[in-house]
């Protein structure tokens, strides 16, 4: 028996990263996942793989209250309802401050933070409809602690928890629990761009990468995808089920303290 046996969950920015291995995971433990991005071939080719009876892909630019309408639609027809949503879609953007233009500030508020809150606003009522279900907003460490030359997308992130919590008080007499993770350093396409290169990640950048996290990361190690998704699982499951309103840090120990070696 798996752990989502029966439930029908949109998870957005699913065509790599994060979100595909959320996708593949929800459906190997029993659901029906609509995948939703802005990478349409390579989420078409994820929904593929994992089979049509379980995974559609469909175009959803969080940013677009047009685009999470048609999701709706098309999750209603495939799998006749909703009553499971992660908010994962997430764009990052390095710049001091005082140097960041007002435009890329926009645009991080734009998809991660006005996307979360169309997901919230578009989804939920659908999966009370259902009779109840989840929702997992994706923060990440900059959300509870400051790091250098990410400010906008720190904000964005802050300001995820706050959303977070305020959607777990209005939504419980509804039977919708929310909660949000809280991700260190991933090995991901936003953490790693090398990954988008076709000749992989060079030995050189692969051996710097290693070092640093070796150094800063109390585990030793950048994090897996595939660990996200599993934090992903567990708040969209029943073992949660008396959890609501809160940030999970998954980061290797990263925020538990400096590192002095
Ligand atoms: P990623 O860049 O590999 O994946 C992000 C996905 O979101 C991509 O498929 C992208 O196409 C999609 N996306 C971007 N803009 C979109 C939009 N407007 N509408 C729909 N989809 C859109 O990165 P990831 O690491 O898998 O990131 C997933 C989430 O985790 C993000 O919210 C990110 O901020 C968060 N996070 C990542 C890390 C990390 O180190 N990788 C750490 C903490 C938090």
């Amino acid at each position: 028996m798996g752990k989502l046996d029966g439930r029908v969950v949109v998870i957005t920015g699913a065509a790599r990263g994060q979100g595909e291995q959320e996708a593949r995971l929800f459906a190997a433990e029993g659901a029906r996942v609509l995948l939703g991005d802005v990478l349409d071939e390579r989420g078409a080719a994820v929904a593929k793989e994992i089979g049509e009876d379980r995974a559609r892909y469909v175009r959803l630019d969080v940013t677009r209250e047009e685009d999470w309408a048609a999701a709706v639609s098309v999750a209603r027809e495939a799998f006749g309802r909703i009553d499971g949503l992660v908010n994962n879609a997430g764009i990052l953007r390095f710049n001091e401050l005082t140097a960041t233009p007002l435009e890329e500030f926009r645009q991080l508020i734009e998809v991660n933070q006005v996307g979360a809150f169309l997901g919230i606003k578009t989804i939920a009522p659908e999966i009370e409809a259902a009779g109840g279900g989840t929702i997992v907003n994706t923060s990440s460490y900059t959300g509870l602690t400051g790091m250098a030359y990410v400010g906008a997308y720190a904000a964005t992130k802050a300001a995820i928890l706050g959303l977070t919590r305020v959607a777990a008080l209005e939504l419980a007499g509804k039977g919708i629990r929310v909660n949000a993770m809280c991700p260190g350093a991933v090995d991901t396409p936003m953490a790693n761009p090398g990954l988008l290169d076709p000749d992989g990640v060079t030995e050189e950048a692969r051996g710097a990468m290693d070092g640093l996290y070796r150094r800063v990361v109390p585990l030793g190690r950048v994090g897996r995808p595939e660990e996200i998704a599993r934090l992903a699982l567990f708040l969209t499951g029943e073992d949660s089920s008396y959890i609501t309103g809160q940030p999970f840090v998954v980061d290797g120990g990263w925020m538990a303290g400096v590192s002095v070696l």
